[in-house]
C-alpha cells in the first residue's frame, strides 16, 4: 500500500471534517466526555447506503455510532428533492437544502455523519433502468466509489436488496450502486482520476440490513445463511436511553416528511446479512481489528486512551488531560489517515475534559463582497488545568493568514477576548450551496471541485484555528466564525455567514404566462443588503420580446428596504417555445444578476440561497371562462399563484369559510394536493361542498393518497389507489371525445402533453360509480392503461371532477399545455 502524502491527506480530511466541526449533540457533560473518550479508542467505521433521507436505519447508526463508537456514516444517493413537503411551500431544490439540514439534524442526535452524490431525487421511479438512464450509471456510481474511497469503511451495510423487491427505482439503483462500488473503490483501474486525491479502499465486507414487510417475508429472512442479528434496543446506562430511542429521536428530525415517531423502549431486534466479501459469524466486526493495534506503531497510543477510559472521573475530567497529552505526539507522528480524524478528535475531547469555550463571533452575518467584518474572539478555560493560547489563523475566503495574537495564560474561568478584522475579498462570490452553484446535467448536479462532491453542505466561510497549548503540546481547535445574537423569544441565536449581494433581485414568480399577446406587468423587487446603495434595474429578453420602459432607477438609503420596480412585458407574436427574462443590477461598477432567498424552519438553521433572477415567459393561448376560484390548500403547493396568472381572482378558503360562507360566490372551488388527508375541517364539511355542486357550482378534487385521513371523495363512490404514471412522457390518449374538457373553451390536442416535468400524475382512481366519465387514459412503459386520473360527472345543476395528473407541479413549472388543459377543468359547466 502507498504511503499518504500527510499534506493532501491533511487537506481532503480537513474539507471532511470541518463542515462538523459546529455540530452539537444533545449530549453533554459526562455522557458527552465518555462518549468521545471512547471514540479515541476504536478505530472501526461502518457506511450505510441507501437513496433518500428517510431510508436510513437510525437504530442501527445509533447503535454503532454512540454503543459502539465505530465511525459510521448515511449516504443517501439523493437530497431527497422530489419528495412533498409537510413544513412549507418549497419544492425540488429548496426541499432538498432542507432535507439535508434535517438529515445533519437527525445525525447530530445519532452521531453518525452524512453523505450525498449527485443524484437528483426527480421524484417517483418504478424502475432501476429508468432511474439510471437519468442519472447516468457510471456518474453515480463513481460519487459511491468516491464516498468509500473518502471515509474507508471497514463494513458497507445496504439498506435495500437491487430487487424489485425494494420497490422505488431509487432504492433499487442505491444498493446495485453499492455492490458495484463496493468491488469498483479497491480497483485502481476504476475512476483513476480520483486518485489524485484519495487510495482505493477495500471494504471488508458488505452487508444487507433486512426489512420484511411480511410475515412470509419474515420467515424466508430467517432462513438466509449467515444472517446475525443486532439488538438496538440495547440500553446505554450513560446516555440513560436505548439506540431506537436515540433512532425516535434522529428520525423525528426529519420534520418535512412528517417522520415523527414514537421513543419506544425495550429490545429491536435488527437483521444483517451478508453479500459480500468474508462473512461475518457473530458481529459485523468480525475479524475487523477496531484497535489501535491496526495502525503501525498505534499499540503504545491505543493503550494510553485506554487507561483515559479507565481512569476517567466525572467530577475531574481535567486529569485526564496529561494522558491524552501524552498521546498527542504519538499520533502526530503517524502517516495514516486514521491518525488525522483520531488527533482532531484527541484535542476536541481536551477541549471537552477542560470545559474549554471557544468562539468566533462576527458582528453580522451577511457580508458584501470587499465589505469588512469585525470579529470576537473568545477563550475560555473553564478547568484548573493550565493552558494557553498560543496563536489564532484564520481559515477561508482567501485567507490563511495568522492573525496578530498574542500568548495569553488562559487562567481558570477568566475569559480571553480581542477582536480582529477581516475585509471580504472583493472577487468572493455569493454563498450558493456548493450544488446549487453550476447549471444541472439532466437529474444530476454538477460540481466541478471533486473535493466537494460527497458533501452534506458547505464548509464554513470563514474559520478561526485556534492553537491552544496544554501541557507542552499545542492543540489545533477550530470554530466557524458565526453571527450571534439574541431573540427575545427564543433566546441566544447563532447564524452562519453568508457573502451577499448589495442587492438583490426578488421576482416574485417564477413563471408568467401570457394566455394571449397583450403585455402584462411584471414586478421585480430591489432589496438593499447594505446602506445607501442606488443604481438601476434592466430586463434582458430573449428576442422578439420588449420591455418597457428599458431601465429604471432604484436608490435606498437602509439595508433591509424593498423597492418594486415594475416593467410592461410584451410577449412575442404567436405561441413559441417559452423564452426568459433575466433581472439586472447595475450599482457602481457592479452586475448583479441574482434574488435572495431565506429559508426559515426553526430549528433547523436559517438557509441562504440566491437563485438567478429569471422568470420563464410562457406565450400560449389560453381562454378561461371562470373568473372567482375558492382554494382548499392542502399540504402546500403553488397552484393559487398558478391560477391567478389565466386572470382568475383566488381565495383561499379558511375553516369558517368552509363552514359558514356562502360558497355560491365562487365559479369554481379547487381543492389543494392532499387537502382532504391534511384537513379536517374539509372532511367535516363535505356535504356543503357537494350541495355548492348540485346548485351550480364546480369542484374540483386533486390527488390524495390512500390513508386513514380519506374520507370518500365526490357525489358518487370511487376508490382512491397507489397507480401511477411516473414517466412524464407517457403517451396521453384521448378516449371520450365528446366531453368538454378536451374542447371547451381550449381545444387540447397532443401537443398539451408536451413538456411535462417530474411524472404524469399519481394516485389514480382504480375503481368509480358509472356516472362517472373518464376522459383520458396513460400509462407507464409496459403497464396497463390506467383511465382513472381523470373523473368527470354533471351532479345536480354542477360539475365535479376528480383529477390525480399533477397540475401541482405543472402549472408552477409553466407547462403551457397544462394550463390549457386546467383552464377547461376550472371553466366546466
Ligand atoms: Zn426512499
Amino acid at each position: 500500500m502507498r504511503t499518504f502524502s500527510a499534506k493532501s491527506l491533511a487537506l481532503l480530511l480537513c474539507l471532511l471534517l470541518r463542515s462538523h466541526a459546529s455540530a452539537q449533540t444533545p449530549f453533554s457533560g459526562t455522557p458527552a466526555i465518555e462518549q468521545s473518550l471512547n471514540k479515541l479508542t476504536v478505530l472501526g467505521s461502518v457506511l450505510m447506503i441507501a437513496a433518500h433521507p428517510d431510508d436510513e436505519n437510525t437504530a442501527i447508526l445509533a447503535y454503532y455510532a454512540r454503543g459502539r463508537h465505530m465511525r459510521t456514516a448515511y449516504l443517501s444517493l439523493t437530497r431527497g428533492e422530489g419528495g412533498q413537503n409537510l413544513i412549507g411551500p418549497e419544492q425540488g431544490d429548496l426541499l432538498g437544502l432542507i432535507r439535508s439540514q434535517e438529515l445533519l439534524a437527525a445525525r447530530r442526535i445519532d452521531g453518525a455523519e452524512q453523505f450525498f452524490t449527485r443524484a437528483i431525487d426527480f421524484g417517483y421511479s418504478k424502475t432501476p433502468e429508468e432511474t439510471f438512464e437519468k442519472w447516468g450509471r457510471e456518474r453515480i456510481l463513481s460519487d459511491v466509489v468516491w464516498v468509500i474511497r473518502r471515509f474507508r469503511p471497514d463494513v458497507v451495510i445496504l439498506r435495500f436488496s437491487g430487487t424489485p423487491r425494494d420497490g422505488h427505482g431509487h432504492h433499487q439503483v442505491s444498493a446495485i450502486l453499492g455492490k458495484e462500488a463496493f468491488f469498483a473503490a479497491a480497483d485502481r483501474s476504476r475512476f483513476p482520476e480520483q486518485l489524485k486525491y484519495v487510495e482505493p479502499w477495500k471494504a471488508r465486507r458488505l452487508l444487507f440490513n433486512t426489512f420484511s414487510f411480511t410475515r412470509d417475508q419474515e420467515k424466508e429472512a430467517a432462513a438466509v445463511p449467515g444472517r446475525i442479528e443486532v439488538d438496538t434496543g440495547a440500553f446505554n446506562p450513560v446516555l440513560g436511553v436505548s439506540y431506537s430511542q436515540i433512532a425516535g429521536m434522529s428520525r423525528s428530525m426529519h420534520r418535512s416528511q412528517g417522520m415523527g415517531v414514537s421513543q419506544r423502549p425495550g429490545p429491536t431486534r435488527q437483521f444483517l446479512v451478508p453479500v459480500a466479501g468474508d462473512p461475518p459469524s457473530k458481529d459485523a466486526f468480525d475479524g475487523i481489528d477496531t484497535s489501535w493495534d491496526r495502525v503501525p506503531g498505534g499499540a503504545d497510543i491505543g493503550r494510553i486512551l485506554e487507561e483515559a477510559v479507565r481512569t476517567f472521573v466525572p467530577d475531574h475530567p481535567e486529569r485526564t488531560i496529561p494522558l491524552l497529552v501524552k498521546a498527542h505526539p504519538l499520533i502526530a507522528a503517524l502517516h495514516d489517515p486514521w491518525a488525522v480524524a483520531k488527533l482532531r478528535e484527541l484535542n476536541e475531547a481536551v477541549a471537552l475534559c477542560a470545559g474549554l469555550w471557544l468562539d468566533a463571533d462576527a458582528d453580522t452575518y451577511a457580508v458584501v463582497p470587499g465589505g469588512t467584518l469585525d470579529i470576537n474572539y473568545t477563550a475560555l478555560n473553564r478547568s484548573q488545568f493550565p493552558l494557553a493560547l498560543d496563536s489564532l489563523t484564520l481559515e477561508g475566503m482567501g485567507s490563511d493568514s495568522r492573525t496578530g495574537a498574542h500568548h495569553a495564560a488562559l487562567e481558570p474561568n477568566q475569559p480571553v477576548n480581542a477582536h480582529l478584522k477581516f475585509t471580504v475579498p472583493a472577487g468572493e462570490p455569493y454563498s450558493q450551496p456548493f450544488w446549487l452553484r453550476e447549471p444541472k446535467h439532466g437529474d444530476t448536479y454538477t460540481i466541478s471541485d471533486q473535493r466537494l462532491i460527497g458533501l452534506p453542505e458547505d464548509p464554513p466561510l470563514l474559520a478561526l484555528h485556534f492553537a491552544i497549548e496544554a501541557g507542552g503540546v499545542s492543540l489545533d481547535l477550530v470554530r466557524p466564525v458565526r453571527h450571534r445574537y439574541i431573540d427575545r423569544v427564543e433566546g441566544e441565536q447563532e447564524r452562519a455567514l453568508v457573502v451577499v449581494p448589495r442587492v438583490a433581485l426578488n421576482l416574485p414568480q417564477d413563471v408568467v404566462l401570457f394566455p394571449n399577446g397583450s403585455a402584462r406587468k411584471v414586478e421585480i423587487e430591489v432589496s438593499a443588503q447594505v446602506p445607501k446603495v442606488s443604481g438601476d434595474v434592466r430586463l434582458a429578453l430573449d428576442s422578439g420580446w420588449s420591455a418597457d420602459p428599458v431601465s429604471r432607477a432604484f436608490s435606498q438609503a437602509e439595508a433591509g428596504l424593498e423597492q418594486p420596480l415594475t416593467f410592461d412585458v410584451k410577449p412575442a407574436p404567436g405561441p413559441d417555445p417559452p423564452a426568459w427574462l433575466r433581472g439586472v443590477a447595475r450599482v457602481g461598477d457592479r452586475e448583479i444578476g441574482v434574488g435572495m432567498q431565506v429559508i426559515s424552519h426553526p430549528p433547523l438553521p436559517p438557509l441562504t440561497v440566491f437563485p438567478p433572477a429569471v422568470v420563464k415567459l410562457v406565450r400560449a393561448n389560453v381562454q378561461v371562462t371562470a373568473h372567482k376560484v375558492g382554494y382548499v390548500m392542502g399540504a402546500g403547493d403553488e397552484m393559487p399563484d398558478a391560477i391567478r396568472q389565466l386572470g382568475c381572482a383566488v381565495t383561499l378558503l379558511t375553516p369558517s369559510d368552509l363552514e359558514q360562507r356562502d360558497l355560491s360566490e365562487f365559479d369554481v372551488i379547487v381543492t389543494g394536493v392532499r387537502a382532504y388527508n391534511t384537513r379536517a375541517d374539509l372532511r367535516a364539511n363535505l356535504p356543503r361542498l357537494l350541495d355548492y355542486v348540485r346548485n351550480g357550482g364546480t369542484l374540483i378534487d386533486q390527488y390524495n393518497v390512500t390513508d386513514r385521513n380519506l374520507v370518500p371523495m365526490g357525489p358518487y363512490p370511487f376508490t382512491v389507489s397507489h397507480a401511477r404514471v411516473s414517466v412524464e412522457e407517457a403517451p396521453v390518449a384521448f378516449t371520450n371525445l365528446g366531453n368538454p374538457l378536451l374542447s371547451k373553451p381550449n381545444e387540447i390536442t397532443q401537443k398539451d402533453f408536451e413538456g411535462w416535468v417530474q411524472e404524469r400524475g399519481l394516485y389514480f382512481a382504480s375503481e368509480w360509480d358509472p356516472k362517472y366519465q373518464t376522459v383520458l387514459e396513460s400509462h407507464d412503459p409496459g403497464e396497463k392503461p390506467l383511465a382513472g386520473g381523470m373523473l368527470y360527472t354533471r351532479y345536480g345543476k354542477g360539475v365535479y371532477i376528480f383529477s390525480g395528473y399533477s397540475w401541482f407541479r405543472q402549472l408552477p413549472a409553466g407547462v403551457a399545455g397544462a394550463y390549457r388543459l386546467f383552464a377547461n377543468m376550472l371553466s366546466a359547466k
